[in-house]
């Protein structure tokens, strides 16, 4: 394992089999629902490098704008999101940064659906944003 994190109470733990580093920050209006934040960053990693332990929850989210569905897993006893597997991109796991334990080196990748960011969030990262869909991590099988 090069990466681990975990969820707020800890009834959730998951590994990754590789050290992520670049962020897709997300700020549709579900992923700002779901976390009550302003913006849900995501480190994307292939669904076969990603383990879990502990049973998430799974909130389908069907009502996008994208009209991607997203499954939403989280922790159903403490809430914190964990990651999401959205339909164009099957075997991709889109994981809550927030949630890992070493944080230091991650960094903005890109932006996507700034369409909806909060008015206070300055993006002053230099990283592309997109208004709407970034488009999706070309998966390797
Ligand atoms: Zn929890
Ligand atoms: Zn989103």
């Amino acid at each position: 394992m090069n990466a681990t994190g975990r969820c707020l109470c800890g009834n959730i733990e998951y590994g990754l089999s590789q050290e992520p580093v670049g962020l897709d920050v997300c700020h549709c209006k579900n992923c700002q629902r779901q976390a009550g934040a302003s913006f849900i960053p995501f480190v994307a990693v292939p669904l076969s490098d990603f383990s879990v332990s502990g049973s998430p929850k799974i909130f389908m989210d069907t009502d996008t704008v994208s009209g991607n569905g997203v499954a939403r897993h989280f922790c159903g006893d403490c809430g914190s999101p964990i990651y999401v597997v959205v339909a164009g991109a099957p075997n991709t796991a889109y994981v809550a940064s927030g949630t890992l334990d070493v944080t230091e080196h991650l960094h903005p990748k890109c932006h996507g659906w700034t369409s909806t960011r909060h008015a206070w969030v300055s993006l002053t990262d230099g990283a592309p944003q997109y208004e709407m869909d970034p488009g999706l991590q070309p998966e390797s099988v």
